[in-house]
């Protein structure tokens, strides 16, 4: 379902042809929410699984405009995944020390350990967005032999090896844009400063930023097209509905965890004729009863417990 939005090789993405207000197959918020809320229970299924096989890791990372939506959405993903196997790393204007090592060097740090997930608030690829609009790296210092005009071709070359490289030792990246229109961001801008509680969400460089808009949405166009493989994809992901993004990307996360397909780890035979005879060990010292009578105890409670939410989630729909 998430395929039209996945951009595969150079070329493919052409920001006219991808509508930031789509809604996709959705009537309306609700239907999108519905479809949300069963992503996430497949998204914790699949994570534990993830966990348990440990053979290969994940990052999805988001880029945006400002006021695309990516900490609620980043915030709403989290909430479904146990923290014992999840990172999320965000990436600001770099630090003296960061400077002084190549750009890499401060992401390649926040990598997922294999069974783990890792979320990027921004990422390596703001070294070829703000970096390129603004030419940043005229302000770095260089080895002489660098030609400074080559330096944004050197980073796309850069990140598809270093993706490649890093999907042949079992780490996939996903490249998420958050995809909002410059007039939806006006609207959200105005929000920030006409609602208190959101006041400290606006900064009066955002409104700088905004003026580079053009620039920034061919600095995007590029980078997409620059950095986009089958194995490390984009997804140019419509950002004006909130409710419909955060769909999407809840749908982007349950397909590539589907496509990794994580399995339990297996039990040999040798392992669980060792394990029946710790069971039998356990069973004598419990007591065969005692197992049975705490099942259907455990049993009942669960069924009281699902009765309640199924009560309370009639109640919510009248
Ligand atoms: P956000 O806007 O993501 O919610 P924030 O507003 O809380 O974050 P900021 O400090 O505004 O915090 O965001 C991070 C800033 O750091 C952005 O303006 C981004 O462009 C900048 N940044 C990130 N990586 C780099 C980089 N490699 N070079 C230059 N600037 C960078
Ligand atoms: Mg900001």
């Amino acid at each position: 379902m998430a395929n039209q939005y996945k951009i595969t090789k150079k070329g493919q993405y052409r920001a006219k042809d991808f509508d930031p207000a789509d809604t996709g197959k959705f009537k309306d918020r609700q239907e999108a929410e519905t479809a949300m809320e069963k992503n996430l229970v497949r998204i914790n299924e699949l994570q534990q699984k993830l966990y348990a096989d440990g053979k290969e890791g994940v990052v999805f990372l988001f880029q945006a405009m400002d006021a695309a939506g990516k900490d609620g959405t980043i915030r709403a993903v989290l909430s479904c995944l146990s923290p014992q196997g999840v990172t999320e790393s965000s990436f600001k204007v770099p630090s003296s020390t960061e400077l002084a090592h190549d750009y890499l060097w401060r992401i390649a740090n926040c990598l997922p350990e294999k069974g783990q997930i890792a979320i990027f608030n921004r990422s390596h690829y703001e070294d070829v967005l703000v970096g390129k609009v603004h030419k940043l790296y005229e302000n770095y210092k260089w080895a002489d032999r660098i030609d400074r005009d080559k330096i944004i071709d050197y980073r796309y070359e850069d990140i598809r090896n270093w993706e490649t490289y890093l999907y042949h030792n079992s780490i996939r990246m996903v490249k998420i844009f958050l995809n909002v229109s410059k007039e939806e961001q006006a609207e959200r801008f105005l929000s920030r400063l006409q609602e208190e509680k959101k006041n400290w969400k606006f900064g009066a460089s955002d409104m700088k930023e905004r003026e580079y808009w053009d620039e920034y949405q061919k600095a995007f166009e590029d980078a997409v097209n620059e950095t986009a493989t089958s194995e490390c994809p984009w997804y140019v992901v419509p950002a004006d509905h909130k409710w419909y993004m955060r769909w999407l990307v809840s749908q982007i996360i349950v397909d590539t965890l589907e496509e990794m397909d994580p399995k339990w780890p297996e039990v040999d035979e040798e392992d669980k004729a060792e394990f029946k005879q710790y069971e039998e060990q356990l069973i004598e010292i419990v007591g065969q009863s005692n197992v049975k009578e705490k099942k259907v105890k455990d049993k009942n409670i669960d069924e009281k417990i699902k009765d309640k939410k199924n009560k309370k989630t009639k109640k919510e729909k009248k």
